[in-house]
């Protein structure tokens, strides 16, 4: 069964419908089994996608503070050959970044063909933390739906397959988590006071996803929100998601290895043959 819909724009949504501690009736254990056996499946599908190289993955995480990005990259990226995978993460853009169009340090980080990149944060920052805080006028914010639907179609018509997640957490959630890194010592790196603060502008992030999620979820880059209350389920959802979205195109990856395999085998055949004749 698959656990979680697309949102691919045919129908607007709003957050409060959505019930973050939802976990289609599964158990923990019952969820974490199966996330194992995906997550071999995923690793088995990510070689064929670097052998292959006809397509690029790119996997888009946003959520509050808390919600659990850094979370679900460690589990994703626990069956992944860091060899075709990478993280890149977004944090207040630089005076060099700040000098360019929002999408200049996005486009760097894009995956080339073969290869697999998580980002934590992205481009939709653009339309949330620096809305909510009045960083740019609305018109410039207002105007970036539609440039970000341009650019994910650019990469989507070259071979890059996107998905765009949305950690999901209530905020009572979100108030037991940043409660816990105080008490945890391995946790307390994590403290800002900065995530208290932002914490009061709790609905007006909410309205800030709500909006990107409604203005920029295409076919050619669907959103899914994730119900994250639980972190295993959020596991789970997530990574039946990638190997849904990459198993249908198994069968064409392997025929483009099987036919550079027989290709290089008759090379190696005709260099001997040539080598016997002389
Ligand atoms: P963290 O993910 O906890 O390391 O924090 C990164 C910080 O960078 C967050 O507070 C983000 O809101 C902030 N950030 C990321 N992108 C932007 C952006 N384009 N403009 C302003 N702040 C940003
Ligand atoms: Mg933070």
């Amino acid at each position: 069964m698959t656990y979680l819909k697309p949102l691919d724009g045919t129908k607007k949504i709003q957050l409060h419908d959505i019930d973050p501690s939802y976990h289609a009736g599964l158990d923990k254990e019952e969820g974490e089994k199966r996330s194992a056996e995906l997550l071999a499946e995923l690793a088995e599908l990510q070689e064929l996608l670097y052998a292959a190289s006809t397509h690029a993955v790119l996997i888009v995480l946003q959520g509050i503070d808390t919600a659990g990005k850094d979370g679900t990259i460690r589990h994703v990226f626990s069956s992944v050959s860091p060899q075709s995978c990478r993280v890149a993460s977004f944090k207040v853009p630089t005076p060099e970044e700040a000098a360019h169009d929002f999408l200049w340090r996005i486009h760097k980080q894009t995956p080339a063909k073969g290869s697999m990149v998580i980002f934590n944060r992205s481009h939709y920052e653009d339309v949330l933390v620096v809305r909510v805080h009045k960083l740019v006028p609305e018109t410039v914010w207002r105007a970036r739906y539609e440039q970000i639907n341009a650019f994910e179609q650019l990469l989507a018509t070259n071979g890059t397959l996107i998905l765009k997640f949305l950690l999901h957490i209530s905020k009572e959630e979100q108030e037991q988590r940043l409660r816990e890194r105080e008490k945890d010592p391995t946790k307390a790196w994590k403290l800002s006071v900065a995530d208290w603060k932002e914490r009061e502008l709790w609905d007006d992030y909410q309205k800030a996803f709500e909006d990107a999620l409604n203005h920029c979820a295409t076919p050619f880059a669907p959103w899914y929100v994730v119900p994250s209350n639980h972190k295993w389920f959020r596991n789970l959802a997530i990574a039946e998601i990638l190997v849904e979205t990459l198993r249908p195109l198994r069968q064409e990856w392997l025929k483009q290895l099987e036919a550079r395999g027989k290709e290089e085998l008759a090379q190696i055949k005709a260099l001997r043959k040539d080598k016997d004749a002389s």
